[in-house]
């Protein structure tokens, strides 16, 4: 038991150390794109706009590993509130959609009514996300993404599936693996940040994948003896 205190302690300060120094890398982060966004406008500088977007992009996409770093480090427990999944799924439907237009693909909710269930708002947005921008990725011919809401033995269970053409077998192994990525500009923090928000919610995350496509099901659990 001491010894899985220690353990405990010093995974403790790593999540501590890694918050406070995302913090402080984000803050002049923050102050750089603010000048950049403001210099990109400048008529003197219209021959270098396209570096100016570029140097944003870069910057928005190291933003976004610290974010999903940081989630992944978390040792605060989550915001959780009584709420609705479809509520959560319904508010990021236009961000997720207009991503998936700008590729020809489609996204379609079929979302039936459930119950509220304790969710932390920030956290299952950030999984839905992640998973739905998987399966985008994965369609690289287009398709059709569907996020489905269910309930399976009184358990709220959320769907996510993409036509994309599935994962090999070894490589299920290792999805949520921190830094296991296929792609090319690929961070590999996407599944694992959802296993850990997974994780806080008591919820499973399950993958059924073939030639036709891949389904995440997150299932989450109102009964801890399940
Ligand atoms: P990233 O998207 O940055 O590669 P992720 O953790 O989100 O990192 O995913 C890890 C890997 O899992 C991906 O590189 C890909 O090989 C595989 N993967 C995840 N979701 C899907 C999917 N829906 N279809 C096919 N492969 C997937
Ligand atoms: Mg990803």
């Amino acid at each position: 038991i001491e010894k899985e205190m220690a353990r405990l302690e010093r995974l403790n300060l790593v999540g501590e150390m890694a918050a406070g120094i995302g913090h402080e890398i984000r803050n002049p982060m923050t102050t750089v794109r603010g000048f950049l966004q403001m210099y990109k406008r400048k008529d003197s500088f219209a021959q270098y706009k396209d570096n100016f977007d570029l140097m944003i992009e870069e910057l928005d996409r190291a933003n976004s590993i610290i974010t999903e770093f940081l989630t992944l480090a978390r040792n605060k427990p989550v915001d959780l509130k009584s709420q609705n999944l479809n509520h959560i799924v319904r508010t990021i439907f236009p961000l997720i959609q207009a991503d998936a237009l700008n590729t020809d693909k489609n996204i379609e909710l079929d979302l039936v009514e459930i119950p509220d269930i304790l969710l932390d708002e920030k956290e299952i947005r950030q999984m839905v996300l992640n998973l739905v921008r998987n399966g985008l990725e994965a369609m690289t011919a287009g398709g059709k993404l569907i996020i489905r809401t269910l309930i399976v033995n009184d358990d709220v269970v959320l769907l996510v599936r993409d036509q994309g053409g599935g994962i090999a077998p070894d490589i299920i192994e290792k999805l949520g693996t921190p830094f296991f990525t296929t792609k090319e500009y690929g961070t590999g923090l996407g599944l694992a940040v959802c296993y850990s928000i997974a994780n806080r919610h008591n919820a499973k995350i399950e993958v059924d994948t073939g030639s036709t496509g891949t389904t995440f099901s997150v299932r989450f659990m109102q009964n801890s003896q399940e």
